[in-house]
Formats: structure tokens, C-alpha cells, sequence
């Protein structure tokens, strides 16, 4: 009995997000990424204005975004984890490559694959002659490394205010290798995230001069990616602070 509780303590239990987290950031600072860290209370023109989202757009929205008050401030939780890159390219003279991991906040109802809280990884790297091809050199890398070494991906066009070209990035579905199957909506192809070539606009808007650099950014959801890798198909277990749940990873 007493054997039994030892062993039981000294077996370490980490979290899927935390795993997650570990693993892209260890990945990436092998790469020569650098961690940034920020702030969880942002301004609106930090978490908006400099990734270059139109003031109408719906984010901004109070249904989108929790808006602290006085509203007059114009202080909300931040709703992505760009707002660290905004921040660290004002204070840093490129060439640079910053992963930035952190909790992001949107004020929708939960469900099955939406919760009010959850985590983000973000990368940007700006230099002299940064290119798609490097940035999918990198991703790749990054979900070989949570996947295994026979992922594919592919690049679509896809449109986030702070990039141009905006890309999405699939991955080929485990489960069928891209013949389709219920697992990846029968197209045989799974999204797992966001990315492109930083838009021209945000570099000058942080006195970088574009025509001089360059850069690329991506943004990782970490629930998406522990639900794909753990094969969990309700957000909400991530967080349910159930024991058994954790220990089975
Ligand atoms: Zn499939």
C-alpha cells in the first residue's frame, strides 16, 4: 500500500498544454528563436490598431473581445498573442526571431471547441531575405516534432490583417494520409493554423523599414494541436481539472 502511493507520487504528470508548449518552444529555440513574453492586459492599439486590423472589423466587437473599464481606457484582455511581436519590434533592431507563448482571451460562449481562455504560440522572424520557404522549413520542423517525422503540410492562401500574403497551413490526416475519412472532414487534410509574410504596413508602423526587411509570422492555437495530437474532442476536458484526465498523458 505505502509502495504503491510512492510510486504514484513520483510519477510527473505534465499537462497536454503544457507539453505542447514546451515542445514548439524548445523546437523553435533550436532554430535560434528567442522567448518573449507579455502582457495579459493589453491596449487597444497594441492588440489592434499596429497588427493593422480596420477599426470596424468585428474582433473589436464587445461580443469578440472583453473590454475592461472604464471602456474609456480602451484596455481589454488580449485576444492573440501578436501584441508581444508589435511590442518587441518597437524596442529591437531586426534581424530577429522571437516565439512568444502565452494565454489569449475571447469573450464567446463554450463549447466542444471554443473556450473563453486559451493559449497561443506565436513566432516572427525578420531579416534581410526571410521567405515563405523558410517559414515552412520552420513549421514544418515544429510539427514534426509534436506529429512525427511523417507530416506533410501544404500552404493555402488565407487572409489575417497582419500578414500579406496571409497563409493557412494543413496537415495531411493521420488518420487516412489524405485519402479523406470522418476524423478530417473527408478532405483529407486537417487546418492547424495561421501564418504569412508580416505585412509591409505593420513593419513601418514599428519604424522597420520594409523595403529593407522582411518578415514572417505564425500563430499555433495549443488547444487545437493537443486536441489533434491526444485525439480529444472536447476542449472543455482540457480544463475540467479532472486527475484521471491528466494522468493519462
Ligand atoms: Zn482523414
Amino acid at each position: 500500500m505505502q509502495k504503491d502511493d510512492k510510486n504514484n507520487q513520483n510519477k510527473k504528470h505534465t499537462h497536454p498544454i503544457t507539453r505542447i508548449i514546451q515542445d514548439i518552444v524548445s523546437t523553435l529555440a533550436d532554430l535560434g528563436f528567442e522567448v518573449a513574453l507579455g502582457q495579459e492586459i493589453e491596449d487597444e492599439y497594441h492588440n489592434f490598431d499596429a497588427l493593422n486590423v480596420p477599426k470596424d472589423h468585428p474582433a473589436r466587437d464587445m461580443q469578440d473581445t472583453f473590454w475592461l473599464k472604464p471602456l474609456s481606457a480602451r484596455k481589454l484582455l488580449r485576444t492573440q498573442t501578436s501584441d508581444v511581436q508589435i511590442r518587441f519590434m518597437e524596442k529591437n533592431k531586426p534581424p530577429f526571431r522571437i516565439v512568444s507563448p502565452g494565454k489569449v482571451f475571447r469573450n464567446e460562449a463554450t463549447d466542444a471547441t471554443h473556450e473563453v481562455q486559451f493559449h497561443q504560440v506565436e513566432g516572427l522572424m525578420v531579416g534581410k531575405d526571410v521567405s515563405l520557404a523558410q517559414l515552412k522549413g520552420v513549421l514544418e520542423t515544429v510539427l514534426k516534432k509534436l506529429f512525427g517525422d511523417d507530416v506533410q503540410i501544404r500552404l493555402r492562401p488565407g487572409y489575417f490583417p497582419f500578414v500579406e500574403p496571409g497563409v493557412e497551413i494543413d496537415m495531411i490526416c493521420s488518420k487516412c494520409h489524405g485519402t479523406g475519412c470522418p476524423a478530417c472532414g473527408h478532405n483529407g487534410w486537417i487546418e492547424v493554423l495561421g501564418a504569412g509574410m508580416v505585412n509591409p504596413k505593420v513593419l513601418n508602423g514599428v519604424g522597420i523599414d520594409s523595403r529593407e526587411w522582411q518578415g514572417f509570422a505564425f500563430g499555433m492555437g495549443v488547444e487545437r494541436l493537443a486536441m489533434l495530437k491526444y485525439g480529444i474532442d472536447d476542449v472543455r476536458l482540457l480544463y475540467s481539472g479532472d486527475l484521471r484526465f491528466g494522468e493519462q498523458f
